[in-house]
């Protein structure tokens, strides 16, 4: 019996239902097993023997027993990214829509009272440029204009032949032409392509908790990806799809000059920084993309299907809101 990679995700396991997840030592190398197995699909791996609920839980327990220190993450530059089939589109059986407002819980087993050592350490902040934009600001009609008319190009856009011929419409982005906030997706999914919206679907839900959690609101940040265009079977954008998106995204930062861009991923964060490093080396340090400031967080599409992750995931956006002084009277 083997286990598809490609099968809709397992709704097995803990409740999704807050970002305030247990997160213990357990689910620290859940996460990590969750990114192996990501690495493994972009590698092409696409079945492994199946190993049942119980065989799981008997080996997180022996793997937590085992846990090595923080410092024995020697490797950590070649680990996987998270986010491998983390697209806007939702998982198949999400689960119960979580509510990301709460503060993360301590655990209730005595034995994981203690907060988990960090897997990763921290990486020094990548700066892709400490230039301003190019070009002086434009006045908020001329932007939304230029916005406007960089769509219009997007829509014709046949550059990925692949995706050209597979995709309803094309995914631009929306929000305010002038945005304090960017949250910088990875491509659209089934939902954004049947509606030419981004975050549309079951993991769009889920961000938009988590944006409501630090106290904005959807309508107030501006929404984007990497790719405008819907990979075929939810696959990652390959590297020259990208490279033949990036004059759009870039173009659209430059256009809208946000404080803050949150990369929703590795592939976006990567694409953005120009780094290879995983998701879990750049999270938790805010790079620098020309004025912007860069926050890499997990996807909220992997925070579905590995809730034990939204612990990480809250602490990233408490340091976004630390950082941008956002509260609930802003
Ligand atoms: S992904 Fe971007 S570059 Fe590729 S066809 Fe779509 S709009 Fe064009």
């Amino acid at each position: 019996m083997t286990n598809d990679l490609n099968a809709p995700p397992s709704t097995d396991g803990p409740d999704p239902s807050d970002l305030s997840s247990k997160f213990d030592c357990a689910g620290d190398i859940l996460g990590a097993g969750g990114e192996l197995l990501a690495h493994l699909h972009r590698s092409g791996l696409r079945f492994l023997p199946h190993a049942g609920a119980d065989a799981v839980s008997q080996w997180t327990q022996r793997l937590a027993a085992a846990a090595p220190s923080p410092d024995a993450e020697t490797h950590a530059d070649t680990a996987p990214s998270p986010s491998a089939a983390a697209t806007d589109n939702p998982p198949t059986s999400p689960g119960p829509a979580p509510a990301a407002t709460s503060t993360p819980a301590a655990t209730s087993t005595p034995a994981h009272a203690e907060p988990p050592a960090r897997r990763f350490s921290p990486v020094p902040a990548t700066v892709v440029s400490s230039a301003p934009y190019p070009g002086a600001p434009l006045p908020v009609a001329e932007i939304a204009t230029s916005l406007q008319t960089l769509a219009t190009d997007v829509a014709a856009c046949t550059r990925c032949k692949a995706l050209a011929n597979c995709r309803s419409q094309t995914v631009f982005g929306e929000g305010p032409p002038q945005p304090r906030f960017v949250f910088f997706g990875e491509a659209p999914g089934a939902e954004e392509d049947k509606s030419g919206r981004p975050f549309v679907g079951a993991a769009g839900q889920l961000l938009t908790k988590m944006i409501d959690a630090i106290h904005l609101k959807r309508d107030d940040v501006y929404l984007l990806n990497t790719v405008k265009c819907r990979p075929p079977g939810n696959r990652n954008p390959a590297p020259d799809e990208i490279a033949n998106c990036r004059e759009y995204f870039e173009t659209q930062l430059q256009l809208l000059r946000p404080e803050y861009i949150v990369c929703l991923g590795a592939v976006s964060a990567q694409a953005l920084l120009q780094s290879k490093l995983s998701i879990g080396r750049l999270r938790q340090t805010f790079h620098q993309y020309h004025d912007s400031k860069v926050l890499a967080i997990y996807h909220p599409a992997y925070l579905l299907r590995n809730p034990d992750a939204k612990r990480a995931a809250w602490a990233d956006l408490q340091m976004l809101m630390k950082d941008a002084g956002l509260n609930p009277s802003s």
